[in-house]
Order: structure tokens, then sequence, then C-alpha cells
């Protein structure tokens, strides 16, 4: 950080190259592009591939608000697909989302579980569409092998302070391994400037931070360790938590190398339970409690409660416990030991 300070090279700049190509080589990508946020690593991507005004981009029903933001930012309409049990689109359901303008489809791999990519690339390209992976919550999960953020086009991560990677802010990144992609939202993140006085395409001001890229550098380095620890935690957690009557674990993937950005699950009575265990010390959460589908701001894409029936039902049903690497086993022990009193109780 001092030597950022004494450079003064707070743009771009040599740090943020760095950056790059640590992440690039930590999800095995050729490019790494830092951005502004998460939420403009899935946008910058979209308007690389030209996507606007009168385009579809397919998603899912019970994501987090960027996703449909980022869409919405683009010019494009959401489209929404319902998820399954492992909280992420269920993919058998993605013919009735086609119409004649949808344009890509942007899978969230939601929670730190990873989508049914080849399933989504099948239909993909049987229809032509472009594919840009919500890779926010799950950045180093695997499946069959495959990082999550590899099987589109490009994908975005975010490194907000609540994702796997967190810095000091807001900051994202996109990765891909398609030159033309690359030099797009190069260009895109920094006003379309091709050089100092040359402006190719109109562009936005999304640069990642070089103060950013510096505390991104340390944390980078300790991505293996970190979600070693959350899955760690999350077994543990599934081995105390798995007999108790009341409660129901999403389905464990064996193809999956889930990184357990959340630890959900479905629980009887959720909101009683929920106080219950903010009242003794466990920051439980609800992810998410008012489907995107069906909040205010949404109203003009005409759905009603009921369209997204899995969803819905997520949105009664699940809670989140925390499973970050800095728990304790004594921590991770208080929680069991609460969800447990909790269903015992009378
Ligand atoms: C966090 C998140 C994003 C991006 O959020 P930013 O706050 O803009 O970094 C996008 N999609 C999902 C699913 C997320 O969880």
């Amino acid at each position: 950080m001092r030597e950022l300070v004494r450079s003064g090279d707070f743009t771009l700049g040599k740090v943020v190259g760095e950056f790059e190509a640590m992440f690039a080589e930590a999800v095995g990508v050729r490019h790494a592009i830092g951005v502004g946020s998460g939420t403009d690593a899935l946008k910058i991507p979209l308007k690389a591939l030209g996507i606007g005004p009168g385009d579809e981009v397919i998603t899912t029903a019970n994501t987090f608000w960027a996703t449909v933001g980022a869409i919405a930012e683009a010019g494009a309409r959401p489209v929404f697909v319902d998820c399954d049990d492992s909280f992420c689109m269920d993919v058998a359901q993605l013919d009735g989302a086609l119409t004649s303008r949808t344009r890509a489809i942007m899978p969230v791999h939601l929670t730190g579980d990873v989508t049914d990519m080849p399933k989504v690339m099948a239909f993909a390209e049987r229809h032509g569409l472009a594919i840009v992976e919500d890779g926010c919550q799950s950045l180093m999960a695997q499946l069959d092998g495959q990082p999550a953020g590899t099987f589109g086009v490009a994908a975005g991560f975010s490194m907000h302070p609540l994702k796997i990677i967190n810095v000091w802010g807001d900051a994202g990144v996109v990765v891909t391994n398609d030159d033309e992609m690359d030099r797009k939202c190069r260009l895109l993140r920094n006003h379309g400037l091709r050089n100092r006085d040359e402006m190719e395409i109109l562009g936005y001001n999304s640069r990642l931070d070089s103060v950013q890229a510096v505390v991104g550098k340390w944390i980078l380095r300790q991505i293996e360790d970190i979600v070693r620890r959350r899955a760690e935690n999350a077994a543990y957690y599934d081995a105390g938590l798995r007999d108790v009557a009341g409660i129901r674990l999403p389905p464990r993937n064996p193809r999956v190398r889930n990184v357990y950005l959340l630890y959900m699950f479905f629980a009887e009575r959720r909101d009683a339970l929920l106080e219950y265990l903010v009242a003794h010390g466990v920051e439980a959460k609800v992810h998410y409690p008012v489907p995107i589908y069906q909040q205010d701001a949404l109203r003009f894409l005409g759905h009603k409660a009921g369209d997204f029936p899995v969803t819905d039902r997520h949105a009664r049903e699940v809670i989140t416990l925390p499973v970050d690497q800095h728990l304790s086993v004594a921590e991770l022990d208080h929680v069991i030991e609460t969800v447990r009193n909790f269903y015992s109780r009378k």
C-alpha cells in the first residue's frame, strides 16, 4: 500500500495488471479484467456482446438483485427460469423461457454451488445464445473439475466484502478465454479509450481501484485456504445437523466442488428459527425473503406470486448460517447446538 501511495499510480497501472494476472491464474483463464463491482463485471460482458434494448437475457428467478440489475443496465429484458433445490437454475425449464428475442443466458452459481453447465451449454449452442456466467457467489467452485466461470464466453465475479475474496469496498472481475471479449471489456471499463486520446466505443468509468488491487493481491494468496476452510465448516455443519427433525439439507452434488459462500438449508418454522438464532448470537440470515421477480422494481415484467413455485418455497423455507473461514470450532458448535436446541424445545 505504501508503494502504491509513493507511486501515485492510483488508476489502473502496474498493480491492477499484477492482480489481474494472479486472478486469471487462480481461476484458470487467459484473461481477467478488473472492474468497479460485481454488477459491472456482469454488465460489461453483456455490452461487449452488443446486447441491449430489444434483447432478452435468461436468468434465475431466485438470484441476487445485481444479476437482474446488470441485465437491465445493459438495456435488455430479464427473463426468469425457476431454480431447483441446488439453488441454481432448473435447466430443464430453459425451453419455456426462449423467445425470438433471446440473446444470452446468465446462469447464476448461487451459494457456492455450480449450475448444470453442460446442459446450459448444449441448449445455448442449439439456439445460438451466448453464456455469461454470474460467478459472484462461486469463485473457485468446480463442476467435474472445471472451474465456475470458464463455461461461457465470459463470467463476472465480485470482491464485495461479503464474497469469497473480499476487498475494502466494491470491486469486480470479468474473466474470459476470448481475446476479443477481453479487448472489448478493457475498452468498456475505461470510457472506450484505445489510448489517451482516441475513443473507439462508448464506455464507462468502471476501473478496478488500484487500492483494491493491492488488497486483492494480498487476499488472493489465501484463496485455497479460504475455500478449504469454508468447505470444512460446511461439512462440520452437515454432520452436526443432518439428523435434526425439522431440517432438510440441500442435495450435495458429488460432481461439484462447492465453495459455500452461503451455508443454506430448508427449515420448518423458519422465521421462528431465525429469530431464535439471532437472539442467541448467531448471525443467521435469509437469502432471499422476497424473490427478485416479485419486487416492486420489476413489476413492469408482469409477474405474480406463484409464477416460480420453487423460488417461492425457498423464500419461505431457506435459512443461512455463517460459514466463513474465521469461525472457530467453538463457534460452529454453538451454532449447531442452538439449532438443535430450537427443534428439541417442547
Ligand atoms: C454479489 C453478487 C453480485 C454482484 O454484486 P456487487 O455488489 O456489484 O459486487 C452479482 N450476483 C450475485 C448472485 C451476487 O451475489
